[in-house]
């Protein structure tokens, strides 16, 4: 199978503490992967670094390809042109605009194809479409969740990062946030979905990649991953 994306040897530092070390790791087309890893394990910093949000640094900074394309150097804007949406942590909606706005504002410039997204995020998210013309600043925190979420859609993105989607949401609506991404991954969408809440993720992706401390402990099917090996990831010394 030949990666989407496909990520070799990323390191990055704040200063002079290494937040992610080597790390390696592919998603295919169509593959929903799951990034696992305690707080500080370096999750939000891998999502960013794919989005060049990070500078990489270090004699093995590594690289990050794209559908063959290599993404260093390369603008924010542009790798969201060339197929990356990112969700990021804590939901970052405009409050000020309606909720339909809010997806306008992200979408594909024709009209009658920004349209047809529009309505197809309303039918993943009814709450949504319900709410459309409202200020986005009167949903709850789970809708505006599902917002972000249907923003980062809008650009038909090829392979989908999530962090932290379920972070702070009652269970009923994380459950309703992890039914959307299933349905966005069998549509086609590759999703990399960063969470502490390994169940959840799991349950969305058939396989997983676990860092601990910047660094890559363990990566393949779901399945095969045992409490022990969760266990390790999240609170072995
Ligand atoms: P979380 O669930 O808290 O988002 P995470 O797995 O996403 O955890 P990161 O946020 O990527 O982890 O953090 C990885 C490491 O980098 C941590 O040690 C963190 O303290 C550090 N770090 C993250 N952002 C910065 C920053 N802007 N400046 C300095 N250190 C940072």
């Amino acid at each position: 199978m030949t990666a989407l994306l496909s990520v070799e040897g990323l390191s990055v530092a704040y200063g002079g503490a290494t937040a992610l070390d080597s790390v390696s790791l592919s998603v295919a087309a169509g593959e929903t992967v799951a990034l696992l890893g305690a707080n500080g394990a370096g999750k939000s910093t891998l999502l960013k670094a794919l989005l060049g949000l990070v500078p990489t640094r270090g004699p093995a900074r590594g690289s990050v390809r794209f559908d063959g394309a290599d993404l260093a150097g390369l603008a924010t804007e542009r790798r969201v042109r060339l197929g990356l949406g990112y969700v990021p942590e804590g939901r970052r909606v405009f409050a000020g605009m309606s909720v339909r706005d809010n997806l306008e504002v992200a979408g594909l410039d024709d009209r009658r194809e920004r349209a047809r997204d529009v309505e197809r995020i309303f039918a993943l998210f009814p709450d949504l479409a319900r709410k459309s013309g409202e200020g986005a600043w009167r949903l709850s925190g789970g809708q505006q969740q599902m917002l972000s979420l249907g923003r980062a859609m809008m650009g038909r993105p090829r392979l989908l990062l999530l962090d932290e989607p379920s972070l702070g949401l009652s269970p009923k609506l994380a459950d309703e946030l992890f039914a959307a991404v299933r349905a966005i991954a069998a549509s086609g969408t590759a999703v990399l979905l960063a969470e502490q809440s390994a169940v959840r993720a799991l349950s969305a992706a058939p396989r997983a990649v676990l860092l601990r401390l910047g660094r890559v402990v363990r990566d393949g099917p779901s399945a095969g991953l045992t409490e022990a090996a969760l266990h390790d990831a999240f609170f072995g010394v």
